[in-house]
């Protein structure tokens, strides 16, 4: 989970891209870093911590130039360290790079790039890649690059790299600054780009393009990749194609719900996500059994309203968020995991004292904060409390960069194997018992998960929904399962209780 914004033809594009990375901030807290490229010369500077405590305003314009490449990182891959933060540089030839996702086969990659005496100072995946690109850009011209050498190296790299990924880069081609943004041969992962004048936006949602006004022009296919110079109509061209498998988690609980992903409003999904779990939930209850419907803030809220729609019951909100409150980390005892959600998210007694309550939720993953949600909640005296989860249970891990990539870690395999339910989709009867297993453990009266069929008339077979029915768009090796394995192991150290 990763956010990257590019711009080319802009004046203080450094400053431009640190306002685009503040909307963007949702999609990693870790570390933000911006690179730009005026001239000949290259400057980046990068650090951990949020956009706004890494960059001062010296330190932007410090960073001089019309084109840019700006991050913001969670790390999935990587140990989260102050070497992994993006974007990356490479001299020869001079690139700057940024992406979001996951590369599934960093120890092949490096070894590739170790058989030619090119080393690695990150486990940060989108180095090797860069390193793929910069040695195949070189290997047979040495200075002067035009664009067909940097598609037939774009070939080279999309053969060698693999798993999901959106990239965004700058570099010299034929003789002027240009901006590429490319995407996996799936599509799995977002960007998108747009236009002001002569300028061009490359990013991983459009809200970056609504804050710096620019004009949505379009999304990146599958496997392609687009060329941008100022003044000029892009160069669209397709690397490497396989059929589109967009994921559907960034419309369920990543994405901001005013952003567009792949031609579909992430508001207008969340709505007929909670559309969809209300017609579920009245085949088994009634709208008597319930007064108020609440939102866990933010991203349940459009869910909630239509919830509240379709069955009739009044939508409220039950929790207020504090905004200002710090990053809580994995904390060592239960008193102060209560102490932090409560200075996140206090509940609002007048709108759950005594009513029934339908609490509605994205996604249950790990399941620990959403336990302690209903645990604040009954400290008002609900009559009830029923759950609805606008997403089928999460049974399989991701390995496309969205923080949940061990089994052990999802609480819905771990249930399904207590109760001797083996299977990579859990049907009707064996969801209900998952169902009643997860409501008693997380206090709540009933719980209602969106059902898969219902996911399958939402989104088209054009999205990756792999983490509900194990259909992978992009094959896992044991290798990789090990490495990430070691990896999510470091990183919990550092990284927030999220989910
Ligand atoms: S496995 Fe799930 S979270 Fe990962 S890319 Fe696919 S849909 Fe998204």
């Amino acid at each position: 989970m990763c956010g990257f914004v590019g711009l080319i033809g802009v004046q203080n594009a450094s400053h431009e891209v640190y306002t685009a990375l503040q909307s963007i901030q949702h999609r990693g807290q870790d570390s933000a870093g911006i690179a730009t490229k005026k001239g000949n010369h290259f400057r980046i500077s990068k650090d951990l911590g949020l956009v706004h405590q890494v960059f001062s305003q010296s330190e932007l314009q410090r960073l001089e130039g019309t084109c840019a490449v700006g991050h913001v990182r969670y790390p999935t891959a990587g140990t989260g360290s102050r070497e992994d933060t993006q974007p990356f540089y490479s001299r020869r030839p001079g690139i700057i790079i940024a992406h979001n996702g996951n590369i599934i086969n960093f120890e092949e990659i490096k070894k590739y790039l170790l058989e030619r005496s090119i080393y690695l100072s990150s486990r940060c995946d989108v180095e090797p890649v860069l390193h793929v690109l910069a040695s195949a850009v070189t290997v047979e011209t040495k200075s002067n690059y035009n664009i067909d050498d940097v598609i037939k190296a774009l070939r080279i790299t999309y053969d060698i790299v693999k798993g999901a990924f959106s990239i965004v880069g700058i570099m010299n081609i034929d003789g002027v600054d240009t901006m590429f943004l490319g995407r996996d041969p799936s599509a799995i992962r977002p960007a998108c780009y747009g236009r002001k004048g002569d300028s061009w936006i490359a990013a991983s949602e459009s809200v970056c393009l609504d804050v710096l006004d620019f004009h949505l022009e379009g999304y990146v296919e599958p496997g392609e990749v687009i060329f941008f110079t100022p003044g000029r109509e892009p160069v669209h061209v397709s690397i490497k194609k396989k059929s589109a498998r967009h994921c559907v988690f960034e419309h369920i609980y990543f994405a901001r719900p005013d952003s567009h992903m792949d031609n579909l409003s992430v508001y207008h999904t969340r709505l007929d996500l909670g559309k969809a779990l209300a017609k579920q939930w009245l085949q088994k209850h009634s709208s008597e059994e319930i007064d108020v419907v609440i939102p866990v803030p933010d991203t349940s809220r459009p869910s909630a309203i239509a919830f509240s729609e379709t069955v009739g019951v009044v939508h409220r909100e039950g929790f207020i968020k504090n905004r200002y409150s710090p990053r809580t980390f994995i904390m060592p005892d239960q008193d102060s995991r209560m102490k932090a959600l409560k200075l996140k998210l206090n509940p609002i007694d007048t709108e759950i004292t005594g009513k029934n309550v339908m609490l509605i939720d994205d996604s249950i993953v790990r399941g620990n904060t959403l336990k302690r949600i209903t645990q604040v909640l009954r400290t008002k005296n609900p009559a009830s409390v029923h759950l609805g989860i606008y997403s089928p249970p999460v049974v399989n891990p991701c390995y496309y960069g969205i923080d949940m990539s061990l089994k052990k870690e999802l609480i819905a395999c771990n249930f399904l194997e207590n109760l001797g339910i083996i299977s990579q989709w859990p049907e009707k009867g064996d969801l209900e018992k998952l169902e009643n297993a997860l409501a008693e453990f997380l206090g709540v009266d009933s719980l209602t998960f969106l059902s898969r069929d219902a996911l399958f008339e939402i989104f088209s077979e054009n999205h990756c929904m792999a983490c509900f029915d194990g259909n992978y768009p992009v094959e896992i090796t044991d290798d990789y399962l090990k490495i990430i394995e070691q990896d999510r192991n470091a990183v919990r150290c550092r990284v927030p209780d999220n989910f």
